[in-house]
């Protein structure tokens, strides 16, 4: 069942809590943890680059531009960490370019998630990159002009000022903390895989910063990212193939898979939203559309084990797995009745058609919602005694004719 049981990494509570989970892990068992990879230190010293560098490579075909660039920033934060990182903080210049990378790589994190998603190989990834080298420079230079200064009076009066609260870490947790609320709220929100990765980098960044004195923090935080990142990438790449975009259920293509793995019993239900042309032509597409979305939601609380599946335009079928149509009748019946009983808001769209001005914006100044009712048929068939996916798809298919020439609303077998 490969469309419905990877379903769950797609899901924003997966997303925002897989990350969260794994670090909160990693902080409490930190020192077993890196004691245990010690022997792995080559590994672990690579692992970081091969892994984000397959990322980028990946993210291309499937135009996640967004994490490319989450995981472009974490291969050069990594390369600082690595390269100018690996002596003690009492170092002036160590400590310039720790406080540098530790700021500007979740201010980084913080504009990407700002930004609007692009293709990584276009004029602005190109811009991206320009503005990344720039901002690089600008650090090197930084770094030079600061490191042969005496800085011990800035470090000691201003930013670890004081006995008990050091104003530079704790306005570091604050950053951090501010950017991850916003990412994870991002997530719950609007639940793309980009802010996952965003969320997942800020998330490990942070924690090897804050753990900064111990050995293999970075290789170790920054491989438990990518490997998160990689697996996001993989879950984004199976959404695109497998989910329909404009009701989140599984499209055609699923349909099609589950259908070439079946066993001999079952049942194969299609819907079909009743008069779906002229509710488009009188309320607009974009109502026509939540139309759609309403009834995949209807859909998806269907008992008895139903798969639903959008198969095309405003055609839905249901599959019961290991069940005759005397099984499902009733919950098909059930879903029947829910949708013909709900009544929809209409929102306010532009697209909605009218005769003249006046008219769209005397329905715009209309403070009350006017509300919809829409009505579907649906026509199933089981397994037996053809057991031919394709020959029981038809069958239901024309018991769906059936139940629109009876009059519509009703379900037929
Ligand atoms: P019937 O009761 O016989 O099913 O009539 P109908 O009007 O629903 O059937 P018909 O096949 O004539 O029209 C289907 C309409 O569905 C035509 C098309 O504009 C609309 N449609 C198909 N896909 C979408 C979509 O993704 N969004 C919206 N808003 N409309 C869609
Ligand atoms: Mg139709
Ligand atoms: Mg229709």
């Amino acid at each position: 069942m490969p469309s419905i049981s990877f379903a769950i990494f797609r899901s924003a509570g997966v997303r925002f809590g897989l990350p969260l989970i794994l670090a909160v892990l990693m902080i409490f068992s930190l020192e077993p943890v890196l004691i245990s990879f010690s022997p792995y230190r080559g590994l672990l010293l690579v692992l970081p680059y091969v892994l984000l560098s397959l990322v980028i490579l990946l993210s291309q075909p499937f135009n996640q531009g967004k994490t490319a660039l989450t995981a472009l920033l974490m291969i050069v934060a990594f390369y600082i960490i690595q390269n100018y990182l690996q002596s003690p903080l009492s170092d002036n210049q160590t400590h310039i370019i720790y406080v540098l990378l530790a700021t500007l790589l979740p201010l980084n994190l913080l504009q990407l998630h700002l930004l609007p998603e692009r293709r990584l190989f276009s004029r602005f990834g190109t811009g991206y990159l320009i503005f990344l080298v720039c901002q690089l420079a600008w650090g090197a230079l930084v770094v030079n002009h600061f490191a042969e200064q005496d800085l011990s009076g800035l470090w000691d009066s201003y930013l670890y000022a004081l006995p008990d609260i050091s104003p530079l870490p704790v306005l570091l947790i604050l950053l951090y903390l501010s950017i991850g609320l916003a990412c994870a709220s991002a997530i719950l929100k609007r639940n793309h895989g980009y802010d996952q990765a965003i969320f997942t980098s800020l998330l490990f960044a942070g924690i090897t910063f804050s753990a900064f004195d111990q050995d293999l923090i970075s290789s170790t935080a920054f491989s438990v990212a990518a490997v998160l990142l990689l697996l996001n990438l993989i879950t984004c790449s199976h959404e695109l193939a497998y989910v329909d975009p404009l009701t989140g259920i599984p499209g055609r293509r699923a349909l099609e898979t589950e259908l070439k793995h079946l066993g001999r019993t079952y049942t194969l239900a299609m819907l079909d939203v009743d008069h779906f042309k002229t509710f488009n032509d009188t309320h607009g597409h974009k109502t026509g559309d939540d139309v759609l979305r309403l009834v995949a939601q209807f859909m998806q609380r269907v008992r008895g084990g139903a798969e639903v599946f959008r198969y095309g335009g405003e055609e839905f079928t249901v599959l019961f797995k290991g069940k005759e149509s005397s099984e499902c009748i009733d919950h098909l019946d059930q879903l029947r009745q829910d949708i013909a009983n709900y009544e929809m808001a209409i929102r306010q769209y532009d697209d909605r058609p009218s005769s003249n001005q006046k008219g769209a914006k005397m329905r715009k100044k209309q403070s009350k919602q006017k509300t919809v009712t829409v009505t579907v048929s649906i026509g199933l068939a089981d397994s037996f005694p053809d057991h031919n996916p394709a020959a029981v798809l038809k069958a239901a298919d024309e018991a769906l004719y059936k139940a629109k020439k009876s009059g519509r609303n009703k379900v037929s077998q």
